[in-house]
C-alpha cells in the first residue's frame, strides 16, 4: 500500500498556544501550582512574542493535522491581532474565543465591565477577525457577566465557549457563592444554548450532564492536558449514553497530535466501561473534526493527507487504515 488518503483535517476547539512553552516545566505540585508557573508565563506575553510562537505553534498543529484552532484568549487585545497574524501567516483557520475576565488572574487578564468586555469583541469583528464568546469560568466571571454575556452570544448568534468542572475547588467555591454547580449557573444565567461548548465538564455530575444535553451544548475534551494536570477525566460513557456532542482541544498544548486526543478519549472509555469499541471510529473522527468545527462556528476548512507508506501503517489493509490511525499512529502519519 502507498500513495496518500485525503480525509477532512482536524479542528482543535480548544488551545492556549502561549503554553506551548511549558512543556517539561512546571513538574510536580498539582494544578494551581501548574497554575502558576502558567501565569508567569502568560504575563510576559507581547504581540511580538504572541506573532513568533504562536505562528510556531500553528505549524506543529497543521503538521499534525489540525487544520482549524480554535484559540482561548486572555492575553490582551493586541496579542489577538498578533494571533490572527500567526495563524494567517501558518495557514490555520483561527477562531479567536476571546476572554471575559472579571476577577483573579492578572491584571491584563481582567475588564473593567462587562460593557469593556463586550467592546473589544465588537473592536476584533470590526477587524475580520472571527471570534467566539469566552467567559472565562464561573471562578473568572460574576453572574451579571454570564447573563450579559450569554445574551450577546444568542443575539449575534456567535459561539460561545466556558471552561467548567475541570477542578474540584472550582465546584466548591461556586457552591459556596452560588448554592448550585457551575453547569447549573451557566444554563440559569442563559449561557447553554446549542452554540455553547463547555470545556472539560471533567466533574460534571449526572445534573449537570443532563443540562448539557438538554439545551443541546457541546463538551470539548482535552485529554492529553487532562492527564498532564492531574485534572481527571471526562465521564465519557455517561456523556455517551446523553446523546452530547463531543469535540477535542489541545490546550495546553503539552502534545500536538489530534490521534492521541482521540484515542485517549476512547481508553477513558474502555476503562471506564470494560467495553472496546465504546465510539466507533465514525464518532472518533466526527469528534475531531465536524463537531469541533460546529463548535468553533467554522463551514469550510483544508483537508490532510495520510501518508499510506508509514512505517507504522506496514501491513494495515486498506479498509482498516482510519481506525489504526487512531488506534496504533502518532500525528506523523499526516503527510506534512
Ligand atoms: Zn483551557
Amino acid at each position: 500500500m502507498a500513495g496518500t488518503l485525503r480525509i477532512p483535517g482536524f479542528v482543535n476547539a480548544h488551545s492556549h498556544t502561549f503554553q506551548r512553552a511549558l512543556r517539561g516545566r512546571a513538574a510536580g505540585g498539582d494544578f494551581w501550582a501548574w497554575r502558576d508557573v502558567m501565569l508567569a508565563e502568560a504575563e510576559r506575553q507581547t504581540p511580538d512574542l504572541v506573532r513568533e510562537a504562536y505562528e510556531q505553534g500553528y505549524e506543529e498543529m497543521i503538521a499534525a493535522g489540525y487544520t482549524a484552532v480554535g484559540e482561548f484568549h486572555y492575553v490582551g487585545v493586541p496579542e489577538a491581532h498578533a494571533a490572527a497574524a500567526a495563524a494567517a501567516a501558518a495557514g490555520i483557520e483561527l477562531v479567536v474565543l476571546h476572554v471575559a475576565y472579571a476577577r483573579g488572574g492578572l491584571d491584563r487578564f481582567r475588564q473593567e465591565s462587562v460593557r469593556e468586555y463586550l467592546e473589544q469583541v465588537e473592536s476584533l469583528r470590526a477587524a475580520g477577525i472571527r471570534v467566539g464568546l469566552a467567559p472565562h469560568s464561573v471562578r473568572a466571571c460574576p453572574a451579571e457577566w454570564l447573563e450579559e454575556i450569554g445574551r450577546y452570544a444568542a443575539a449575534d448568534g456567535l459561539p460561545l465557549h466556558v471552561h467548567a468542572d475541570e477542578q474540584p475547588k472550582e465546584i466548591e467555591e461556586c457552591l459556596a457563592e452560588h448554592g448550585c454547580r457551575p453547569i447549573e449557573l451557566l444554563a440559569r444565567r442563559g449561557c447553554l444554548s446549542e452554540r455553547t461548548t463547555v470545556v472539560h465538564a471533567t466533574h460534571a455530575n449526572g445534573a449537570e450532564l443532563d443540562l448539557i444535553a438538554a439545551h443541546g451544548s457541546t463538551i470539548c475534551a482535552c485529554p492529553t492536558t487532562e492527564a498532564d494536570l492531574g485534572d481527571g477525566f471526562l465521564p465519557a460513557e455517561r456523556v455517551r449514553m446523553r446523546g452530547i456532542a463531543i469535540c477535542i482541544g489541545s490546550d495546553s498544548n503539552v502534545r500536538i497530535d489530534p490521534l492521541e486526543e482521540l484515542r485517549e478519549l476512547e481508553g477513558i472509555a474502555r476503562r471506564q466501561t470494560g467495553r472496546r469499541g465504546v465510539f466507533s471510529t465514525d464518532d472518533l473522527y466526527g469528534f475531531g473534526r465536524e463537531v469541533g468545527a460546529r463548535s468553533l462556528g467554522v463551514d469550510a476548512w483544508p483537508e490532510i493527507e495520510i501518508d499510506l507508506g508509514h512505517r507504522s501503517l506496514r501491513g494495515v489493509e486498506s479498509e482498516h487504515v482510519l481506525a489504526a490511525a487512531i488506534a496504533g499512529c502518532a500525528a506523523d502519519v499526516v503527510v506534512s
